[in-house]
């Protein structure tokens, strides 16, 4: 795909000389979002911190030619283990800091929801960094449980909790990971488990660790609130959880019961949730204990949130607290319920997801080429010179060319509505043939030139009314980006979710257009038109004019989790490329670990085709096409060879 810059266009804004790095921190807002892990370089490149102790910074523009050179092509993902570790230690430094000035008594420990991101190189990581941070793992469906079971081989004291819907093979790996040593809790999400969980635990005369998912009644908030209340898919209501004890009881069981859970959704966007959901669950922790039940821990799930517009509100992509305030809520609610009826301080487990693993992975992709509605442009005098040549023009032409020409900036909402009026008539002459296709070009010529003019000049107006607001998006380019949303980003396409999106070069430079983003799937909803903006989420994003011959990077933040992994193949477009850069004791970077993406061949054998017989048939034909003179044999050869490479390629654009 070309770069479609126009040479001779004034940009959107007047290019300013005095502009800094500073400026475009501020203007993508990086220092709301990034939570000091990304800044602007004064080299105007982006620059990562993935530890705090080290004063060293990543470039990652720096790192993305270097994986270039090596063959390793965007689109690419890139994890910094770094930056996870930074991540799990703040979590448990923030419960230790709520732990220590509340004076609790219990402790604390963190389990990773391998669903989140189920890499084997990320849960591995967890899992080493989690070694003395009392940190383990959680999973949510039988193969689930077999990764970690093999991954915990020699670290059996680490806490594994399992959640998800149980069959008797799924309780029976429980039993054994229990025989094996390891400190596994089932955790009963309906009652049918309950019984194969007994049953499959009296037969190999192991004790389990049980845990109850209650269904809390108070309401979550933001997009996942309805993981909470009656209708909720999983836990227990009450009468449910009462019934639990009273068959543990009987079975001779009840000390085995140590654990209550709940999850209050994902992306918990009010911290009173937490509130209200947390004296809920101490609540019916301190009658579990008042029963009689060996409870020793409270599972709190997963749902602190990522602030990913930088807002720091209620808004479904923000945060209106942070992790400390989330730890000190946690832990003071526990307490203060704990206290009350007597009970002892429980161990305070989290399943928190998103927002450890969110920050350590960039998605960066090239930009293809650009489309510009400007690049159809025209001055009056132009237009003049062209209506010249027309003998009888109609007047509805005439009145586009007024609306041109009458632009002012004391009447830009009617200039607008006339042009819109003007043209509204032209395409109606058009649609009725009285008006050929050369008139119909200028006209949309002359309506374009229009709406830039006025979309220029109501830039510089106090208060910009809210139609012409529209217009500056409506006329933005559309930037071509080589990657998938639909296999990289999932959330973006299934619910509009906004990542924060900036260019990872250039950022000394003003950026002086505006655009919204489109895949290269074959689907129009391949696009991204939401994103993190001054006042709010914006349908278009300020960027760089292409340049011809020169690549143009951006960087999608916060996607390691719920992304790659959710994302399908639509189109064909696999995996990406997935690269973990690691910092080396000279403040460089190295590269830790490469997970190539999928090859086209691969894409086409998860859907049962044959690359070998696709290429058998091809040389088939060829020979067919050789004896019928279609192609010589060296054009033969050289097309077997095409297809065989492209077999072997990237899926995406190379
Ligand atoms: N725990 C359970 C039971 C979940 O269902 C989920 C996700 O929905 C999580 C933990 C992780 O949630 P989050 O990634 O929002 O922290």
């Amino acid at each position: 795909m070309a770069h479609t810059d126009p040479p001779d266009l004034p940009p959107t804004s007047s290019r300013d000389d005095s502009w800094t790095v500073q400026d475009t921190a501020d203007l993508y807002r990086i220092d709301e979002w990034s939570e000091g892990y990304f800044t602007v370089g004064e080299s105007g490149h982006l620059m990562v911190q993935p530890d705090n102790r080290i004063s060293h910074q990543i470039d990652l523009y720096d790192v993305v030619r270097g994986l270039e050179e090596r063959g390793i092509r965007s689109p690419v993902t890139i994890g910094f283990p770094d930056l996870l570790r930074r991540r799990i230690e703040e979590m448990v430094g923030a419960f230790g800091d709520a732990i220590e000035s509340n004076n609790y008594r219990g402790g604390y420990s963190g389990v990773y929801p391998i669903k989140v991101n189920q890499q084997r190189f990320l849960v591995e990581e967890v899992e080493a960094i989690g070694r003395n941070l009392n940190f383990g793992l959680e999973v949510g469906s039988k193969p689930e449980l077999l990764a970690v079971m093999g991954l915990t081989a020699n670290g059996p004291d680490r806490l594994i909790v399992c959640n998800g819907f149980k069959e008797e093979r799924y309780l029976r790996h429980v039993m054994l990971a229990t025989k094996l040593g390891r400190r596994i809790i089932a955790v009963i999400e309906n009652l049918d488990e309950l019984d194969t969980l007994v049953r499959v635990f009296q037969d190999s005369g192991a004790r389990p660790m049980i845990g109850i998912r209650l269904k809390l009644e108070s309401h979550g908030s933001g997009r996942w609130r309805h993981s909470t209340g009656e209708k909720a898919k999983f836990g227990l209501s009450i009468p449910g959880v009462l019934k639990v004890v009273k068959k543990l009881a009987e079975v001779g069981m009840l000390d085995c019961l140590v654990m209550l859970h709940c999850h209050m959704g994902s992306q918990i966007s009010d911290i009173q949730v937490v509130n209200a959901g947390l004296a809920e669950l101490t609540r019916v922790y301190v009658e579990l204990c008042r029963l009689g039940a060996g409870m020793q821990y409270i599972d709190v799930g997963g749902g602190l949130g990522v602030d990913y517009d930088g807002s720091q509100t209620n808004s479904d992509f923000s945060t209106n607290y942070g992790l400390q305030e989330y730890a000190d809520t946690v832990v003071y609610r526990v307490m203060s319920g704990c206290d009350e009826a007597e009970v002892p301080h429980p161990t305070i487990v989290t399943e928190a997801g998103r927002a450890l693993v969110s920050h350590h992975c960039v998605l960066v992709c090239n930009v293809l080429g650009a489309n510009r509605v400007d690049r159809w442009a025209m001055s009056v005098e132009e237009a003049r010179t062209r209506l010249e040549e027309v003998p009888d023009q109609p007047r509805a032409i005439e009145e586009v060319m007024d609306a041109l020409s009458s632009v002012r900036d004391d009447r830009l909402l009617e200039s607008y509505h006339d042009a819109v009026q003007a043209r509204e008539e032209a395409l109606t002459l058009f649609r009725v043939g009285l008006l050929g296709l050369e008139m119909r070009a200028l006209v949309d010529r002359l309506f374009w030139s229009t709406c830039l003019e006025i979309s220029r000049l109501a830039r510089d107006l106090e208060a910009i009314p809210e139609e012409l607001q529209e217009l500056e998006h409506s006329l933005s380019d559309t930037y071509f980006c080589n990657l998938s949303v639909f296999q990289s980003l999932p959330d973006s396409w299934a619910i509009d979710q906004v990542f924060p999106i900036m260019p990872i070069h250039r950022l000394d430079e003003e950026p002086d257009r505006r655009a919204t983003l489109v895949d290269i799937t074959c689907d129009s909803d391949g696009k991204i038109d939401r994103f993190v903006d001054l006042e709010d989420v914006a349908p278009s994003m300020p960027l760089h004019a292409i340049r011809d011959g020169e690549a143009y990077y951006l960087g999608i933040f916060l996607t390691g989790a719920y992304q790659e992994t959710l994302g399908d193949l639509h189109n064909l477009f696999g995996d990406t490329n997935l690269v973990y850069i690691t910092m080396d004791e000279d403040g460089g970077w190295e590269i830790g670990e490469i997970v190539e993406g999928d090859t086209v061949k691969q894409v086409l054998g998860y859907l049962q085709y044959e690359p070998q017989t696709l290429l058998k048939a091809i040389r088939r034909d060829c020979e067919r096409s050789v004896r019928a003179g279609r192609l010589s044999v060296a054009e033969s050869r050289a097309l077997v060879e095409a297809y065989d490479a492209g077999l072997t390629g990237y899926t995406y654009m190379e």
